[in-house]
């Protein structure tokens, strides 16, 4: 029986030297250059074989065990935010303006740590491991540009695992849920179309920016239109453009704003019925307005069988395992999940000691590095024992 946790830490060195490597070069999606060269390196020190998937980006490497077998898949994300660290570590950002706010620095770390205790112990599992390092997480379209390039296929992968680093989480815990994980995401653009006039004379015009805070008000009142309360569901606006002086009424509002919910027949129901009251809204106020749903993106959903397998596969290890509730960020894995079996897990990352308490995507954020060897320790245990399955 192998100790992950035991050899995990001995990696501790080069697992922190991967992370701050990255971290002080962020790079955001589809321009991680440096970062897929200090992958391929480490996949290439591991005498993984390096696949060409046809992009600049992001990197898929495969390590063989000592006999045929399944296909398990561990994928982590490599992408950088457009954020300024705040942070006075020594290994912080030496780029202006952009951050691994998101822990994505961990997650190559730990799955390029995975990937050294398994290459280690080739000779113990049969199958192959599918070592997916995928861009542009943040901006979206990662997932789907290596799907699209059958990254699943050749070989055929049947379940994937993947971490997302959890600073509500103290290090030691990762966090476990079976069903809806992360909400499913659609951005949401209305256009309002009125009629502009001089701000004096409102009754001349069709304003359509006092629409627009209508059609705000009616939307965060939606449950009173037969949404159930106990669902969750989500709207914001982020972005709402229209005028050009303060006495003019303007002819148009745009207003962009993304809609989050973890059921999927929540979803089903509810985008209709909100484009239906928005158009309502806009009426009432002698305005017309269009609202289109251009981008969508499913929950991170965790099914029950592989969940009770990453339960049992990590019960009684170094890990503490906690019961995670829902939250409505979301996160492409989604993709892969709807392809094959395939499993997110938290990995807990804060250390109130420390200080480290921020929360994702704050220019405060960082990890205690070490979780990377839990993270490690939790990846290669899982792709481990799902081959000895
Ligand atoms: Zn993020
Ligand atoms: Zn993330």
């Amino acid at each position: 029986m192998i100790d992950f946790w035991q050899e995990a830490r001995l990696l501790r060195p080069i697992l922190t030297h991967i992370r701050r490597e990255l971290h002080q070069y962020p790079e955001l999606g589809w321009r991680e250059i440096r970062a897929t060269q200090l992958i391929e390196e480490q996949l290439h020190r591991l005498g993984a074989q390096i696949v060409p998937w046809g992009s600049m980006t992001g990197a898929v490497g495969l390590l063989q065990g000592a006999r045929p077998g399944r296909t398990v898949a561990l994928r982590a994300d490599i992408d950088a935010l457009p954020l300024e660290e705040h942070n006075v570590a020594p290994y912080r950002s030496q780029r202006k303006g952009i951050m691994h706010a998101c822990g994505h620095d961990g997650h190559v770390a730990c799955a390029l740590g995975a990937a050294m205790l398994l290459a280690e112990h080739a000779r113990l599992w049969r199958g192959t491991v599918k070592l997916i390092f995928q861009p542009a997480e943040e901006t979206g379209g990662g997932a789907e540009l290596l799907i699209g390039r059958d990254v699943l296929h050749n070989p055929e992968v049947s379940a994937i695992f993947a971490l997302h680093c959890q600073p509500e989480l103290p290090t030691g815990y990762i966090g476990l849920r079976e069903g809806a994980l992360m909400a499913a995401n659609d951005f949401i653009d209305i256009t309002i179309t009125g009629k502009s006039g001089h701000g004096a004379l409102p009754h001349r015009a069709r304003d359509p920016i006092a629409a627009s805070a209508a059609i705000l008000q009616a939307l965060a009142n939606l449950h009173f239109r037969g949404i159930d309360p106990l669902q969750a569901a989500v709207i914001s606006f982020g972005k709402i453009n229209g005028g050009t002086a303060r006495n003019i009424i303007p002819n148009a509002v745009e207003m962009e704003g993304t809609i989050r919910t973890l059921e999927p027949a929540l979803r089903t129901a509810l985008l209709p019925q909100v484009a239906d009251l928005i158009g309502q809204v806009a009426a009432a106020y002698g305005t017309e307005a269009t609202a289109s749903f251009p981008r969508h993106f499913p929950a991170v959903i965790n099914p029950a069988g592989l969940a009770g397998f990453c339960r049992r596969s990590l019960a009684g290890t170094e890990a503490k395992l906690a019961a995670s509730e829902p939250v409505m960020l979301t996160e492409d894995f989604a993709l892969f999940q709807q392809k094959i079996p395939g499993v997110l897990l938290w990995l807990g990352v804060g250390n109130r000691e420390k200080g480290l308490t921020h929360p994702l995507h704050s220019d405060r954020f960082d990890l205690d590095e070490d979780a990377l060897a839990f993270g490690t320790a939790a990846l290669a245990k899982l792709a481990f024992d799902y081959l000895d399955d």
